[in-house]
Protein backbone atom coordinates (compact mmCIF):
# COMPACT_ATOMS: atom_id res chain seq x y z
CA UNK A 1 0.00 0.00 0.00
CA UNK A 2 1.60 3.53 -0.48
CA UNK A 3 0.97 6.19 1.92
CA UNK A 4 1.32 8.99 -0.19
CA UNK A 5 -2.22 8.14 -1.85
CA UNK A 6 -4.05 8.56 2.12
CA UNK A 7 -6.04 11.91 2.30
CA UNK A 8 -3.71 14.79 3.76
CA UNK A 9 -5.20 14.53 7.50
CA UNK A 10 -3.66 10.89 7.42
CA UNK A 11 -0.26 11.70 6.12
CA UNK A 12 -0.07 14.12 8.59
CA UNK A 13 -1.15 12.06 11.69
CA UNK A 14 1.23 9.58 10.40
CA UNK A 15 4.35 12.20 10.25
CA UNK A 16 3.35 12.76 13.78
CA UNK A 17 4.67 9.28 14.71
CA UNK A 18 8.38 8.81 15.54
CA UNK A 19 10.57 7.80 12.17
CA UNK A 20 11.40 4.70 14.19
CA UNK A 21 7.92 4.09 14.21
CA UNK A 22 7.34 3.64 10.68
CA UNK A 23 8.30 0.47 9.80
CA UNK A 24 5.99 -0.73 12.65
CA UNK A 25 3.32 1.15 11.01
CA UNK A 26 3.71 0.14 7.80
CA UNK A 27 2.94 -3.17 9.45
CA UNK A 28 -0.02 -2.01 10.77
CA UNK A 29 -1.10 -0.25 7.67
CA UNK A 30 -0.73 -3.60 5.50
CA UNK A 31 -2.92 -5.60 8.20
CA UNK A 32 -5.72 -2.62 7.65
CA UNK A 33 -5.46 -3.10 3.27
CA UNK A 34 -5.52 -6.73 4.16
CA UNK A 35 -8.62 -6.58 5.97
CA UNK A 36 -10.25 -3.90 4.08
CA UNK A 37 -9.90 -5.89 1.26
CA UNK A 38 -11.33 -9.03 2.72
CA UNK A 39 -14.55 -7.11 4.31
CA UNK A 40 -15.04 -5.80 0.70
CA UNK A 41 -15.26 -9.50 -0.66
CA UNK A 42 -17.05 -10.35 2.65
CA UNK A 43 -19.93 -8.10 2.07
CA UNK A 44 -20.61 -9.76 -1.79
CA UNK A 45 -21.19 -13.00 -0.62
CA UNK A 46 -24.54 -14.48 0.50
CA UNK A 47 -25.46 -14.31 4.33
CA UNK A 48 -26.78 -17.78 4.27
CA UNK A 49 -24.65 -19.55 2.77
CA UNK A 50 -21.32 -17.35 1.89
CA UNK A 51 -21.71 -18.05 -2.03
CA UNK A 52 -21.95 -14.86 -4.04
CA UNK A 53 -24.95 -13.15 -3.57
CA UNK A 54 -26.80 -11.88 -5.96
CA UNK A 55 -28.69 -8.12 -5.73
CA UNK A 56 -31.64 -9.03 -7.25
CA UNK A 57 -32.63 -11.48 -3.92
CA UNK A 58 -31.41 -9.11 -1.42
CA UNK A 59 -34.08 -7.83 1.41
CA UNK A 60 -34.76 -5.83 4.76
CA UNK A 61 -35.12 -8.10 7.51
CA UNK A 62 -35.94 -6.91 10.73
CA UNK A 63 -33.93 -3.27 9.04
CA UNK A 64 -31.11 -4.51 8.16
CA UNK A 65 -30.40 -5.53 4.61
CA UNK A 66 -29.70 -8.96 4.07
CA UNK A 67 -28.10 -10.34 0.47
CA UNK A 68 -28.88 -13.56 -0.76
CA UNK A 69 -27.44 -16.36 -3.46
CA UNK A 70 -31.19 -17.32 -4.71
CA UNK A 71 -34.77 -17.50 -2.96
CA UNK A 72 -33.90 -20.37 -1.31
CA UNK A 73 -31.22 -19.10 1.00
CA UNK A 74 -33.40 -16.02 1.71
CA UNK A 75 -36.30 -17.96 3.06
CA UNK A 76 -34.20 -20.01 5.07
CA UNK A 77 -32.20 -17.13 6.98
CA UNK A 78 -35.17 -14.89 6.85
CA UNK A 79 -37.07 -17.96 8.80
CA UNK A 80 -34.38 -18.38 11.08
CA UNK A 81 -33.90 -14.47 12.15
CA UNK A 82 -37.51 -14.45 12.53
CA UNK A 83 -37.78 -16.90 15.09
CA UNK A 84 -34.69 -16.06 16.44
CA UNK A 85 -36.70 -12.33 17.10
CA UNK A 86 -39.94 -13.86 18.23
CA UNK A 87 -38.06 -15.87 20.86
CA UNK A 88 -35.98 -13.13 21.76
CA UNK A 89 -38.92 -10.90 22.48
CA UNK A 90 -40.52 -13.97 24.15
CA UNK A 91 -37.60 -13.80 26.45
CA UNK A 92 -37.38 -10.64 27.29
CA UNK A 93 -41.33 -10.21 27.92
CA UNK A 94 -41.12 -13.35 30.40
CA UNK A 95 -38.17 -11.68 32.19
CA UNK A 96 -39.70 -8.28 32.91
ZN1 LIG B 1 -26.85 -18.56 -0.30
Amino acid sequence: MNVLLFPKHVKDLISEFNVEHRPLMRLVIDELDRYWNWRNEKAKDCDNCFNYADEQYSKYILWKKYKFCGEWCRHDLEDHIRKSYRNYIKCKTLRG
